[in-house]
């Protein structure tokens, strides 16, 4: 049986309280939310925090309001998001993700900060503390080596959120909240790629809600690619979201790719490539060859590098597909087990 490793535990009531004790307790401290990430880590000793700051009492944290764009509580469980019809209907893309993260019971649990936060992934690394230390651990925890490239300065483990991808896709920012200070950022800015410091958060912020500007004129969508179909984290993902003219051209699209890097992969290219164009099946058949080229998927998670790189083209024609308007529910049922 793997055991949680010792710690002091704080349960505060508003964000206040918890900042001022992130603060104070320093690196040694972590915020924890649903926990569904962070305790089984701290239980293969990948993280050992010696203090848990909860946020789940926090109610300001788990609020959902609406104007003329969406503030999400960072507090907020995946199954809020899931169960909202406003995200279902007008943000299709990040309710398409959060449906498809984990299990109805992890989604009951985890929440949305806790998914834009979770730990990067890596087949050596996700394994318990006697598997790790048998390979004398690596780079990312404990070890020197990268074992997937024995060359590398830097960790490639890779980043396996499902939410920020698409949430990235439809301009989201992040607020970002420490004792001192409360400062606002484009969630693509929150990443960089990097598999130990994936994140640009300061150690003593806390996230606390996602915005999502208006979604006048755009359309989303968000495909993922996973080993077991009933539920996995993605090898790879594909968010795609355009705003479009009346006569159906692309006046400003964004698409993201998910589980090839570090961080959420910002397809500026396939972006530029697309404005002003309809989507017309040449169109869509050179942006996902231009989303094949942007991916670097490295040999750390399910599947053959080479075979994800090829199978990004098929996923991200899919997304374009279905942003086109196409009805996509046969091939949805057969990668993602059902109709979302
Ligand atoms: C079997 C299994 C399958 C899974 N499948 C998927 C999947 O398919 N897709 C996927 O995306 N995830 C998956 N997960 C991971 C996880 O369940 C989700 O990502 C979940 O949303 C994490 O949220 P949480 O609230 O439980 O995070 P926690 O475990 O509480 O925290 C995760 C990390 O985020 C930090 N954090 C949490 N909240 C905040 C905050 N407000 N501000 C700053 N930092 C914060 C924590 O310190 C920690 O580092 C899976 C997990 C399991 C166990
Ligand atoms: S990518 Fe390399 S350093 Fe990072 S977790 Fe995997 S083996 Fe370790």
């Amino acid at each position: 049986m793997m055991r949680l490793p010792r710690f002091q535990y704080y349960a505060p009531r508003d964000i206040a309280e918890a900042a001022q004790i992130l603060n104070s307790e320093g690196s040694d401290a972590m915020v924890v939310a649903g926990g569904t990430d962070l305790i089984p880590n701290m239980k293969r000793k990948q993280q050992m925090p010696k203090t848990l700051i909860a946020l789940r009492k926090i109610d300001s944290l788990r609020q959902l309001t609406n104007g003329s764009g969406l503030n999400m509580g960072a507090g907020l469980s995946l199954t809020e998001l899931v169960r909202n019809d406003k995200i279902k209907s007008d943000y299709a893309g990040l309710w398409q993700a959060a449906a498809q993260v984990a299990t109805p019971h992890l989604r009951n649990m985890g929440t949305l900060g806790g998914n834009i936060c979770l730990d990067t992934r890596c087949s050596y690394y996700d394994q318990n503390y006697e598997w790790r230390k048998a390979i004398n651990y690596c780079m990312k925890k404990e070890g020197e080596v990268c074992w997937v490239s024995t060359g590398s300065k830097r960790c490639l483990a890779t980043s396996s959120t499902d939410t920020a991808p698409a949430l990235i896709s439809l301009g989201a920012k992040v607020r970002l909240t420490s004792a001192d200070e409360e400062r606002e950022l484009l969630l693509a800015d929150l990443y960089q790629d990097d598999g130990i410091d994936y994140l640009m958060r300061r150690a003593n912020e806390i996230v606390t809600e996602v915005i999502l500007p208006d979604s006048n004129n755009w359309r989303s969508t968000y495909w993922k690619l996973r080993r077991r179909g009933s539920f996995d984290f993605p090898v790879l993902s594909v968010a795609a979201a355009a705003s479009m003219a009346k006569d159906g051209s692309i006046e400003q699209a964004r698409i993201v790719l998910g589980a090839v890097s570090s961080q959420p992969l910002v397809c500026e290219k396939v972006d530029e490539f697309l404005q002003g164009k309809k989507l017309s099946d040449e169109v869509i058949e050179e942006a996902s060859l231009l989303c094949g080229k942007v991916a670097r998927p490295v040999k750390n998670t399910d599947f053959n590098p080479a075979w994800r790189k090829r199978a990004i083209i098929r996923i991200a024609t899919y997304a374009l597909q279905e942003l086109r308007g196409d009805d996509m529910s046969e091939q949805r049922l057969k990668i993602a087990r059902h109709i979302l």
